[in-house]
């Protein structure tokens, strides 16, 4: 951190800003130009962030260098971080599929969503049981009867259950059933939420707010892991700007830029970006072009009954890849979301990626060698093969897309 003083500043105004930031635990370094002074600040730039210096006399401005989140920087830790919810690693090396129901409705609609969404390769079940709305008249969701249902639909399914928490008050009940707790959009700047998730042993999906900046959303998980726990997932779902066409705008570059800021993983929600169901299988194609470690996307059996965001509801066939029913098409070909979208990303392509590390093999001794091939190949020793192979998929929509997603060892 740098403050500049003004060119009327005193001595005794240097000594003071000097003298506070001492105080503080840290060193100021004076520079005197001919006109202004300038004092550099060296030590823990959180404290000083804290400190009101823009107040004190003879201050003109006060200049931060560096980012103002520290513990999910990527800058400070370069390695990224996999996130286990229940028994699903979340990372760069994977591609996972969240899926299930906006909001649990009833046993039946929550398990049809639940076995829609294992039966199409989902690896993570989503569904809301507590539902923070735009309209308080609208469904707010089942609450502790929701969280019953999320229970047997995963001892159904096995698939770890990712579930919203809304109040502080709720976390420890909501976390007894939970694999991984989601903090929504509405709440991404709900401190003493964050502060409450922090604390709890479960995994926080964290919702990008709907007109938040990458930076607010990368401090709000700064917030969550100061309270000591880091594993976060980061989920784009598209931000308030002056189009209407689509609920949100999908911001894929947000998601990348927060890729390369933080270590931690990504995701993209197409279902609530776009509020659309025929845009959310194309949106999902993009996310896993541009290097999204996953998707997270809303399913309905019947997305005409829904009480919650039935619009952009896939139906158990769509998720699983087949046409949008007889004759509906929607210019987009088959749409892939869940199992054909790994597939889509897959098919004939890993042969080829094989082929090509296989090559490289024959040709190479075992060893460090071939082990840091495998790790530039996306995979590393040691992954098992299913992870793997969504590792390729990944490295590989990048040659076919023709950019390196971003943080991608190719
Ligand atoms: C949800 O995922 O159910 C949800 C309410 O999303 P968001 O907070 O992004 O609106
Ligand atoms: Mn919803």
């Amino acid at each position: 951190m740098v403050v500049v003083m003004k060119a009327t500043a005193t001595e005794d105004d240097i000594e003071h800003v000097e003298e506070k930031v001492r105080e503080a635990g840290g060193e100021a370094f004076v520079s005197r130009g001919k006109s202004r002074t300038i004092i550099g600040l060296v030590g823990d730039t959180a404290r000083f962030t804290g400190m009101p210096i823009q107040t004190y006399a003879g201050v003109d401005h006060v200049i931060l260098i560096g980012k103002p989140y520290k513990m999910v920087a990527r800058e400070l830790h370069p390695v990224p971080t996999t996130v286990k919810v229940g028994p699903t690693a979340v990372g760069r090396e994977s591609f996972n599929v969240i899926a299930g129901p906006c909001a649990v409705e009833s046993g039946e609609q929550a398990m049809l969503a639940a076995k829609a969404a294992v039966e199409a390769g989902a690896t993570i079940l989503r569904g809301g049981a507590y539902k923070p709305r735009t309209s308080p008249y609208s469904f707010q969701g089942l609450g502790q009867r929701g969280l019953e249902i999320l229970a047997e639909c995963r001892a159904e399914t096995g698939l770890p259950v990712v579930t919203e928490v809304i109040e502080s008050r709720d976390v420890e009940h909501v976390a007894e059933v939970a694999d991984c707790l989601q903090i929504g959009t509405r709440n991404m700047q709900n401190f003493a939420l964050l502060k409450e998730v922090g604390q709890s042993q479960k995994p926080v999906l964290l919702k990008r707010g709907l007109s938040a900046t990458v930076e607010e959303w990368l401090m709000a998980a700064e917030y969550v892991a100061q309270r000591g726990n880091s594993e976060i997932i980061l989920c784009e779902r598209g931000i308030r700007t002056f189009e209407t066409a689509t609920r949100n705008t999908l911001d894929l570059a947000g998601m990348v830029v927060a890729q390369n800021e933080s270590h931690l993983p990504v995701i993209v929600d197409p279902s609530h970006a776009t509020g659309q169901h025929e845009l959310v299988a194309p949106m999902a194609r993009a996310a896993l072009a541009a290097g999204a470690d996953g998707v997270m996307l809303d399913v309905h059996h019947a997305p005409t009954e829904a009480l919650c965001d039935g619009a952009q509801a896939l139906t158990p066939d769509e998720l699983a890849g087949n046409p949008a029913g007889q004759g509906a098409s929607t210019g987009h070909g088959d749409l892939p979301p869940a199992n054909a979208l790994h597939r889509h990303a897959i098919q004939g392509q890993v042969h080829r990626e094989r082929a090509r590390i296989r090559g490289r093999h024959e040709h190479e001794e075992v060893g460090p060698a071939s082990r840091r091939q495998r790790v530039s190949s996306g995979a590393p020793v040691g992954t098992p093969p299913h992870i793997a192979i969504h590792a390729m998929a990944k490295s590989l929509c990048s040659y076919h897309t023709g950019f390196r997603p971003c943080a991608w060892p190719i």
